[in-house]
């Protein structure tokens, strides 16, 4: 054994079935520092959870969503040469599905709906530690939630990095040595032992957490994506990998809607200056991405990322005129109700400011509580349909030319907010999301074509 240590996370697609899995376990038994496995829920696993987690149904709805999740997971299950003791676990699982699917309380208890989101994790953890002990590689299904401590905001839940390095210290490393570990991406728990997740794609963040608290070497991220690429290659295929990226840059993609890496995954990696590779778990041999603390090119423009969903908020009141605090009142309720802003624009009686809005978020969404708080103190006008595009790179404040080249390219296009200034990596435009196709493509097109 090498006294190196790497984590390796598999997302969702990389174990949706067995096929794949398989090739998980071929990029594991090719790296001989991996020690730590962290997967997701089988691809699709998830967002089955979270609509029963979050929508009232009928019975028969309720069970058409249980049906199809035990069909994905028995499909897996169905290639194991000796299922037995795997198959009972698995039932076991199974049958907190049902209660939990079922259960009276399910919309009103958050507490209740982590616990059963985590089933997905649990069950590939389960299946993926099973696969890889028949296929040749001794490996241990090990439950995250005792290391992995947080506080008790359930859905989007912040970790307790002192515990969970403790934890980590006392738990798992002594697991090193003897076998892999495989364990669950996305769910924790709180100090009174709850389930809690942190956040939809959260399993990046988990294996990162896991990095920093055991001292990893290095992280690696396995998807269905060779690598972060310059933008979507599902924009245009004009879209290249990117070798090399900075932590920097690859914190600013990820909160920018590049759908490769949880925006919080760069912290602990930051933090314990960790490198971390992103690659495709199917084609490991085309290489991927390498995030590190210092790069050795640091160009103008490094890719184009865009965000989908985005709400516009504009509040305006002639009290603003020549007053202090009105931004500290907006935003106090904003925070208030664990909202997060990532656009702010203001004028001398209005600010702008938008609003991720996704369909299948944990978190919460704006709501007409908001609204209506906000409407006690100014006017509010809320418009949707807008895409947020961002470009990422460094320097921008100070390269010349930089900004003239980008507006050319937006000529034609309907910009409806511009931020700029806030840190050297970052310029974001608002669109609508009729344009943002074409925004992106006409941007990848001058500045990396
Ligand atoms: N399974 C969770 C999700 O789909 C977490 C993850 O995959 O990272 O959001
Ligand atoms: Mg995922």
């Amino acid at each position: 054994m090498s006294n190196r240590l790497n984590i390796a996370k598999f997302g969702g697609t990389s174990v949706a079935n067995f096929e794949a899995i398989c090739n998980c376990v071929k990029v594991i038994k090719g790296n001989s520092d991996t020690r730590v496995v962290v997967v997701s829920a089988a691809g699709g696993v998830t967002n089955l959870l979270v609509e029963l987690a979050h929508h009232a149904m009928t019975h028969v709805e309720i069970q058409k969503r249980i049906d199809a999740i035990k069909d994905i997971e028995f499909k897996i299950l169905g290639h194991l040469a000796h299922a037995e003791d795997v198959k009972e676990k698995l039932g076991v699982l199974l049958s907190e599905l049902d209660t939990l699917a079922f259960h009276e309380e399910i919309h009103h208890t958050d507490s209740l709906k982590d616990q059963l989101l985590s089933l997905g994790e649990r069950m590939s953890s389960l299946l993926v530690a099973a696969i890889l002990n028949e296929q040749g590689q001794k490996a241990r299904n090990f439950d995250v939630r005792n290391v992995l401590k947080t506080d008790s905001v359930h859905g989007a839940a912040t970790p307790n990095l002192a515990l969970i390095k403790t934890q980590a210290s006392r738990l798992l490393k002594p697991e090193l040595a003897d076998a892999i570990i495989v364990t669950q991406g996305f769910i924790g728990s709180d100090e009174n032992g709850m389930t809690t997740t942190l956040g939809r794609g959260g399993s990046d963040f988990s294996a990162a957490l896991l990095a920093e608290a055991l001292d990893a070497d290095s992280c690696e991220i396995w998807t269905d994506v060779i690598g972060v690429y310059t933008t979507d290659p599902r924009i245009t295929d004009q879209a290249r990998p990117i070798p090399e990226l900075s932590f920097e840059e690859a914190a600013e993609m990820a909160t920018f809607g590049a759908k490769v890496l949880h925006p919080a995954t760069m912290e602990p990696a930051l933090r314990q200056n960790i490198r971390v590779f992103v690659g495709s778990s199917r084609e490991p041999e085309k290489g991927g991405t390498w995030l590190v603390k210092d790069c050795k090119e640091e160009p103008p423009f490094r890719a184009i990322t865009r965000r989908k969903e985005q709400v516009m908020v504009t509040v305006k009141t002639p009290k603003m005129m020549y007053a202090q605090g009105f931004l500290e009142r907006v935003f106090a309720i904003i925070a208030k109700h664990k909202l997060s802003v990532d656009l702010v624009t203001t004028s001398e009686i209005s600010v702008a400011f938008t609003l991720d809005n996704p369909a299948n978020s944990v978190a919460q969404r704006l709501n007409k509580q908001t609204i209506s708080e906000l409407e006690t103190m100014c006017d509010v006008t809320v418009e949707d349909g807008f895409d947020l595009v961002t470009i990422v790179g460094n320097h921008m404040q100070s390269a010349k030319g930089c900004t003239g080249k980008v507006f050319a390219a937006l000529n034609d296009i309907e910009v409806r907010m511009v931020c700029f200034g806030a840190n050297p990596h970052n310029m974001s435009f608002l669109v609508k999301e009729a344009v943002s196709t074409q925004v992106v493509k006409g941007l990848h097109s001058v500045l990396f074509e």
